[in-house]
């Protein structure tokens, strides 16, 4: 058996922009998974805040500026900066990938990283040295394109690539910020959480992703855990990215307002059994 195992891919919640500075559970999380991993050649980032219809967008500047696309939170946020570089041959090459896959897809030359791009990059990764390429969702299409999105980035592991879906694992802005406003960080999780959460975690276990494409008809409270999904594409992306036959492990999970699941997966690619080196 020769060893070159593929990298995982991820599925992270970023939660708030506040999590880079923050002493939370997920942060805490985030600082030790550098240490779980091969370290990657480059890092490709499906992110929730890097929407765009009709096609997928992929940045390749080869120094993409770091984003501040959020309001009210501390001066300290919008002084850092993630000067990771890009990676524009990678770019250009997912682009091929995803057009030879049937997808319309283009490179941006412009496209900085967002903060659920840098956020849990700054955590895991706070040297800022490896080459990072964003990769954008699209809120117009389902669970299901997302997957085959995600497959058509399942080369990329065995070249030492790690890719990344960044969302939220439940995603109710509304609740959370009513939560936000009395304060306090940890609030108890609420049953249409809770039902949410174990109804998902239940069928990635079981690796049903039929079940979760349909998520939205079928998981109890899935609309109001996620009143829009851009947040959840990404864990799509994530799970199409480890193969056809991926196997999903829960690697950490916390709340934060109650609301907001941080619960993050790690999908393994299946073991190539009679591949010669
Ligand atoms: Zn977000």
């Amino acid at each position: 058996m020769t060893q070159s195992t593929a990298m995982p891919a991820l599925f992270i919640s970023h939660g708030s922009p506040d999590t880079v500075i923050a002493d939370t559970q997920a942060a805490a999380w985030l600082r030790k998974l550098a240490a779980d991993l091969q370290r990657p050649r480059a890092i490709v980032v499906a992110s929730a805040h890097f929407e765009v219809t009709g096609g997928v967008m992929v940045s390749s500047a080869p120094n993409p500026e770091t984003i501040h696309d959020f309001g009210g939170f501390a001066p300290e946020l919008y002084a850092m900066q993630y000067p990771a570089p890009g990676d524009p041959e990678l770019a250009r090459r997912i682009v091929r990938d995803l057009l030879a896959a049937g997808f319309n897809s283009r490179t941006s030359e412009s496209r900085g990283f967002d903060h659920g791009v840098w956020v849990p990059l700054k955590l895991i990764y706070p040297d800022a040295d490896i080459p990072v390429v964003s990769v954008s969702v699209d809120p117009s299409k389902g669970p299901e394109y997302h997957v085959r999105l995600g497959q058509a980035l399942a080369g990329l592991g065995a070249e030492g690539i790690l890719v990344i879906g960044s969302g939220s694992f439940t995603h109710n802005l509304g609740e959370a910020f009513k939560a936000l406003r009395s304060g306090q960080r940890q609030l108890a999780v609420p049953a249409w959480v809770q039902e949410f959460t174990d109804w998902m975690k239940a069928r990635l276990a079981a690796n049903d992703v039929e079940a979760l494409i349909n998520y939205r008809q079928s998981a109890p409270f899935a609309a109001k855990n996620h009143p829009t999904d851009e947040h959840l594409l990404p864990l799509y992306v994530a799970m199409g990215a480890s193969g056809e036959a991926g196997t999903a492990t829960l690697v950490h999970d916390s709340a934060e307002f109650g609301v907001l699941a941080m619960t993050m997966w790690r999908f393994d690619h299946a073991r190539a059994t009679a591949e010669a080196g």
